[in-house]
């Protein structure tokens, strides 16, 4: 169903779209060790339904670069990236306070070229944001999507959050960026990095009660300036389509017209899939790509990257489907041959039918989660604006890479893309913070004159205020138990006339 669509960049027709795809065909090679459920070569297996149902031709393929130390910095304490860089397997026994202090070394194994790993998934959707900042449709980064992630602590199979940096990219571009969450699991790290700013919000459907990461309660909804920024959908198990979708469309629409933001980033971690091997949902591989359908519908420039998804067979199903539905093609549900084709047995089909299990989600449940939310979002009356100021410099770009094996259409340098010369990022990276991150100690802000100096340039160009995060001390040593619940930690925005009334919390919606 296209809906909700408004310009469209790409024809009136809003079919099709500009769809940049990145992919390093190393990152199947990554291995987190033996039982883990966590398995990159999932990723091999999509780009290779992508390549058979020839879906590559029709977009630009890309293999990203890798993000550097002051890339990831941009987000993560510099000590924590530091320590993610030496670790190796070999050495770790040496380094047990430093494998405790930075969450590594149980659900976030050291494993041989854990760091190259991490560079090339941030590379892969910070690549991804310059290109929507630069005119794309759509990016698409199907090794990222790591949303658990902490500013210097790994959690829940992520090690740095790229999607964190990715929204830091598009802040440069786009005065407001939603971030959406539809892998099982609550999107915490990113939720907590944006807590309290207006200028992204965050939503994310996940289940709630008795699983991991424990967080995403309904009556978490945002902190001083971004109060009512954050919106959680807690869900029980074995949610099906209709009911997913009887949340998703009318919550996401509303969060549309009252946020209108420049850019969308949708998480879409298929642990939500029916038969996940650590997932309790009910999904169909067309539910699931529902919420990219509808979300593309709107015509604003969208990054899709992955996350969960544990039986990896379905997780490969599910993505290339969505690629599919990003460049507006429905695809056969009769798997063309390919290298991995015995992994789809008996069947051989795209699509898998959603099992019989229980919906524990009963019909009163979804009306009174959907009605709280809609309040909230009725709190909301207009987008913010933000300052404007000028506009820092891309993170880099990958140039052609006629290394890689792979037959895909490569990096266009005659594009219209511009490419920074390295040498300014520094700078640009620590221009003054205009948004606060959650969780980062020091946040300064722009002082009272040059406000006052922005004041009179309000409007007269197509600025963005800048956007970095200024840490003069990033280090992990004071934050590292910070929690979200701790008001202390959270800079706190002076109270304006226009501020929100509070929200009365609401019962809890489940016994
Ligand atoms: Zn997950």
């Amino acid at each position: 169903m296209e809906t909700g669509g408004n310009s469209l960049p790409s024809g009136p027709d809003g079919l099709k779209r500009r769809v940049i795809y990145f992919y390093d065909p190393e990152v199947g090679n990554y291995y987190y060790g033996q039982g883990h459920p966590m398995k990159p070569h999932r990723i091999r297996m999509t780009h290779a339904l992508l390549a058979h149902y020839g879906l590559l031709q029709q977009m630009q393929v890309m293999k990203p670069l890798p993000a550097r130390d002051k890339d990831l910095s941009r987000f993560h304490a510099d000590d924590y990236v530091a320590f993610l860089r030496g670790i190796t397997p070999d050495t770790q026994q040496d380094q047990l306070r430093a494998l405790k202090r930075f969450n590594v070394g149980e659900d976030c194994p050291v494993f041989d070229g854990l760091y190259s790993f991490c560079q090339t998934y941030a590379g892969g959707s910070v690549g991804g944001a310059v290109k929507l900042n630069h005119g794309s449709d759509i990016a698409v980064n199907w090794a990222g999507g790591l949303h658990h992630a902490k500013k210097c602590e790994a959690s829940g199979f992520c090690y740095v959050n790229d999607i964190v940096l990715a929204i830091l990219e598009l802040l440069k571009h786009y005065e407001r960026v939603l971030y959406v969450d539809i892998d099982i699991h609550h999107g915490d790290g990113v939720e907590e990095a944006f807590y309290t700013t207006d200028r992204v919000m965050t939503v994310s459907f996940h289940k709630f009660g008795d699983y991991f990461p424990g967080t995403g309660d309904i009556r978490d909804i945002g902190y001083g300036k971004g109060k009512y920024y954050s919106l959680n959908v807690p869900l029980d198990d074995g949610i099906d389509d209709e009911s997913y979708q009887s949340l998703f469309k009318p919550i996401i629409g509303k969060v549309m017209e009252v946020f209108r933001p420049g850019a969308v980033v949708l998480q879409c971690g298929a642990d939500s899939l029916s038969g996940d091997r650590l997932g309790c949902f009910n999904l169909s591989i067309k539910g699931h790509a529902e919420c990219v359908r509808f979300m593309r519908s709107f015509n604003v420039p969208l990054l899709l990257l992955g996350g969960g998804g544990y039986t990896i067979r379905n997780v490969a199903r599910c993505w290339c489907y969505e690629t599919g539905v990003a460049l507006g093609v429905e695809i056969d549900d009769k798997m063309p041959h390919h290298e991995y084709y015995e992994y789809f047995g008996p069947d051989y089909t795209l699509h898998v039918a959603p099992s019989n299990m229980e919906n524990k989600n009963s019909r009163q449940l979804l009306d009174e989660i959907r009605s709280k939310l809609l309040d909230n979002l009725s709190k909301l009356r207009h987008a913010p604006s933000v300052q404007f100021q000028e506009r820092p410099p891309d993170a880099e770009l990958p140039e052609a890479d006629e290394d890689q094996d792979d037959a895909d259409e490569r990096w266009d340098p005659d594009s219209d893309m511009d490419i920074d010369n390295p040498k300014h990022q520094d700078e640009a990276f620590r221009k003054p913070v205009s948004i606060s991150i959650q969780n980062t100690r020091i946040k300064r802000e722009i002082i009272e004159s040059e406000l006052k100096d922005q004041e009179d340039h309000k409007g007269a160009i197509e600025h963005v205020k800048g956007i970095d995060m200024v840490t003069e001390d990033n280090s992990c040593l004071k934050v590292s138990d910070m929690s979200i619940e701790e008001p202390a930690t959270v800079k706190v925005e002076p109270e304006s006339s226009t501020k929100l009334p509070d929200q009365p919390l609401p019962g809890q919606l489940k016994s």
